[in-house]
């Protein structure tokens, strides 16, 4: 069997960079043989300049939006995003195929080897049966009164049957605290063997307004979408504090933007009855939509298992968990290198449950192997 040897400036095995001098072996079906001293190697070892790094976890994308790119002005607050993309997400089918197959090529050449997608139909579905990406597939459920909650149960049922029919991995989740009610909410939840879940969190302030007194601009959005919320009685506790202790314990949960989470709703997720947290960061989509970050210091401190997410085109310039990382950086200096490339490889691996293959240099697996300059600017797929 022959293998690929390579070294590099820095090498970064999924959970810190590893002394210097060292080779990652790989055999040529990219399954990881080992790392060696140098000395150890033997020939043909192919050394470059910067950073060697399993391939990227992207745990949040829409593939399905690609076709938005541009279409919606940035840092008008997600109350505006969301009626942007209810209004403009209609295209041709041609478009949209077109626009997806070119974000799946563009996630490849940017380092990612698997995607966690959110989907509300199966537009994705004939590019991810061939793609080289691993995907995830989360088909969301919206619907915040009642009486449409059964409805929207049976259509997330046949788009996860339209993935799952071709052995791709779906999952039904709720889309967010504002937009699913409590029946359909009971649906999702208690769905045989659906325990890999998503939801978007606290991107907004508007959204804990609502679950602490029922007041702010998710109000007139209802009204104006003709959505009768008189059955809504807000629970006095931020939005996180209210959903969180309806998943089941057992569940794994991967928490989207958190840009309005604070001390006291990280304490309470870690209170007991709660399920298994993923924090997923998506700052290049924040900056896009309202120009705010999380406090990823205050996530870091709590020890909350940190991930990234690209979001989609619509709310992004490019699909590139590297230029996430790299916002982090230039917001958040005194985080270090080996934690931002941890919650992009092994951290959103383990958030997707396919850490046996993806995520980290250890013997046996397929992570891919990128290439990224010293200054976060670019990558390179080497493998
Ligand atoms: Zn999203």
């Amino acid at each position: 069997m022959a293998y690929k040897k390579f070294s590099a400036d820095q090498l970064f095995d999924g959970e810190q960079m590893v002394a210097e001098n060292q080779v990652l072996i790989m055999d040529n079906n990219g399954v990881v043989e080992a790392i060696v001293p140098a000395t150890d190697a033997g020939e043909g070892v192919q050394h470059f300049s910067g950073v060697l790094s399993p391939g990227f976890i992207n745990c949040h994308c829409h593939l399905e939006l690609s076709h938005m790119k541009g279409a919606i002005a940035e840092k008008t607050g997600l109350i505006n995003f969301v009626y942007d993309i209810i209004r403009l997400r209609h295209f041709s089918e041609d478009e949209i195929q077109d626009a997806i197959a070119l974000a799946d090529d563009e996630m490849t050449r940017n380092g990612i080897v698997a995607v966690g997608d959110i989907c509300n139909n199966a537009l994705t579905l004939q590019q991810k049966i061939t793609s080289s990406l691993y995907y995830q597939n989360f088909v969301e459920a919206s619907g915040f009164t009642a009486v449409v909650a059964e409805e929207r149960f049976q259509r997330a049922l046949q788009i996860r049957q339209a993935f799952s029919s071709h052995s791709l991995p779906a999952s039904i989740v709720p889309h967010a605290p504002y937009s699913v009610s409590e029946v359909l909410w009971e649906k999702i939840i208690h769905l045989d063997g659906n325990d890999l879940l998503t939801i978007h969190n606290q991107e907004t302030i508007p959204e804990n307004e609502l679950f602490l007194e029922r007041k702010g601009d998710f109000l007139s959005f209802y009204e104006k979408m003709k959505i009768d919320i008189s059955g809504f009685i807000a629970s006095g506790k931020t939005s996180v504090q209210t959903f969180l202790p309806r998943f089941l314990q057992e569940q794994q949960v991967i928490l989207v933007h958190n840009v309005y989470t604070s001390a006291e709703d990280i304490r309470v997720s870690k209170t007991a009855g709660m399920p298994q947290l993923y924090w997923c960061l998506c700052p290049n989509a924040n900056l896009y939509i309202t120009g705010q970050l999380p406090d990823i210091s205050l996530l870091m401190r709590e020890n909350c298992s940190l991930v990234f997410g690209t979001d989609s085109l619509a709310s992004n310039h490019q699909l590139s968990v590297l230029q996430e990382l790299k916002t982090v950086r230039t917001h958040f200096p005194e985080i270090p290198i080996e934690s931002l490339f941890n919650w992009a490889t092994l951290n959103g691996a383990k958030a997707l449950r396919i850490q046996d293959r993806f995520g980290s240099f250890e013997k046996g697996k397929t992570p891919g192997v990128v290439l990224c300059k010293e200054d976060l600017s670019q990558c390179d797929r080497l493998l």
